[in-house]
């Protein structure tokens, strides 16, 4: 039989490895708690939604709706569907479907993978993660700068250091109105200097050309009429407003006029994380106001604000500052050798799960069991604290032997501990303190680990 032909991932798409995963881990857990702290709610919402709901809520006119969305006939009915290449259309969608914002804003959060058919690099994939917030139902600038201090809070927990901080306010959509005539004029004049794109998008999405990544426009669009110089009397104070409250929380930042964010639903104050340690790829999150959208679909007006932060990105630059992440670790390794050890030995480790300590049983593989020596070796690469071996003298003693792992070689120590006291003795060991006794028998408490 000739051998069968490999399947690998889809280009642009990530496996994350176990030897990844404490990093993940630490990044998820560092989000969510500061998350929770500021009062944000986690919401779910599915992968795959109707694919007007994308067109509707990011623009005829993106990047994303023209070419980068995973979209595709349900064969079985024939409904247009996609695979979500953002998350802020779903969560308003959500609120709206479930009247979230019946009896007032919401904060919320959610985590997941995104899909965007794009020319797969480093930094930019076809399936990644985002992790975003979104305030919906709040107007002032005080939850703009709340949103943008949470990522602050972010970057210097996980001791993320050379990341700025891009400001803008792109006002409203009256105020845009003014600017985009004067910016087609003035793009106009620059005829020769425009690329494809750009030309494409001239009288249908202008602002857009400005967040040209194309070096020879450059120049051109730095010289570009500035929208900020549109803004009316309520957008620039709202502006200021959120410049303010930075300003008094020493965060800094730096204006950029031409930051106009890649979505439609943007107005008012958009900002952007960026790093120049990640190569061209370096906003890490983005995020800004979006005001109108709520009534785009239907619902009353509703003024609302959030960010996405690309999951990926923070990993690869964590992974830059040499982040140490703590390896997968275990407490015990069961160790066995004979029928009726390995019996012993699997009915042990399932109480010491009960008592709240994570224990690895050593397992078969087509090579059998393994020597004493090879088991030994396992024990020693899974990173457990402590070693309990079962052999025949301990079946026959009703004992096991319990190794403390970690540690110089010389330090290391083996006790002898009958079969009914090994939990307590293992629980007594990692915790430093003793069970109190309305906890043992077979009422075990979870106990706290260090
Ligand atoms: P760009 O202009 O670089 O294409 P964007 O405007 O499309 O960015 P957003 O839609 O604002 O990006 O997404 C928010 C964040 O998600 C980005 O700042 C980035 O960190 C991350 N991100 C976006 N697209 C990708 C991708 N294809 N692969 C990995 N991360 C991505
Ligand atoms: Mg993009």
């Amino acid at each position: 039989m000739s051998k069968p032909e490999k399947i690998v991932a889809i280009k642009g798409m990530n496996d994350i490895l176990p030897s990844d995963a404490p990093l993940w881990e630490l990044f998820e857990n560092t989000t969510e708690t500061i998350l929770k702290s500021y009062g944000y709610q986690k919401i779910v919402t599915p992968i795959v939604e109707q694919t007007s709901l994308f067109s509707r809520a990011i623009g005829a006119v993106t990047d994303i709706v023209e070419k980068e969305m995973y979209s595709f006939e349900d064969s079985m009915n024939g409904d247009q569907l996609t695979l979500r290449p953002e998350g802020t259309a779903s969560v308003v969608r959500a609120v709206l479907e479930h009247n979230l914002v019946y009896d007032g804003p919401r904060r919320l959060w959610y985590k997941g993978p995104m899909f965007r058919h794009e020319r797969p690099q480093r930094g930019r994939y076809r399936q990644f993660f985002q992790f975003g917030a979104e305030a919906i139902g709040f107007s002032g600038p005080d939850i703009d700068a709340e949103l943008i201090m949470m990522c602050r809070r972010l970057w210097d927990d996980l001791g993320i250091e050379n990341v700025r901080l891009e400001l803008n306010s792109i006002g409203n959509a009256e105020e845009r109105q003014r600017h985009r005539a004067d910016l087609i004029a003035y793009l106009e004049q620059h005829d020769s200097i425009l690329d494809a794109e750009a030309k494409r998008r001239l009288h249908s999405n202008p602002l857009r050309i400005l967040d040209t990544k194309n070096p020879a426009m450059q120049e051109m669009v730095n010289a570009a009429p500035r929208l900020l110089d549109y803004l009316g009397e309520e957008s620039l104070a709202h502006f200021n407003g959120v410049k303010f409250l930075l300003d008094q929380n020493a965060v800094q930042y730096t204006v950029n006029p031409r930051l106009v964010r890649g979505l439609d639903y943007y107005n008012r104050t958009v900002f952007e994380w960026v790093t120049d340690a990640l190569g061209s790829q370096g906003t890490i999150c983005a995020g800004g106001r979006y005001d109108p959208l709520v009534e785009t679909f239907g619902g009353k007006a509703t003024p609302a604000v959030g960010f996405a932060m690309g999951m990926e990105r923070i990993i690869e630059l964590m992974k830059a500052m040499g982040e140490p992440a703590e390896p997968n670790q275990c407490d015990v390794y069961m160790v066995h050798q004979g029928e009726k050890a390995q019996l012993q030995a699997f009915i042990l480790a399932e109480r010491i799960r009960d008592a709240g300590l994570d224990v690895v049983l050593h397992c078969a593989t087509p090579a059998g069991a393994g020597s004493f020596k090879s088991q030994m070796k396992k024990a020693d690469g899974s990173g457990a604290a402590f070693a309990v071996i079962i052999g025949e003298d301990e079946v026959a003693n009703e004992t096991a032997a319990v190794k403390t792992m970690r540690g110089e070689i010389g330090e290391q120590q083996q006790s002898t501990v009958p079969f009914l006291e090994v939990v307590d003795y293992l629980v007594d060991q990692i915790t430093g303190a003793h069970v109190h006794d309305e906890h043992c028998g077979h009422d075990h408490d979870h106990v706290h680990k260090h």
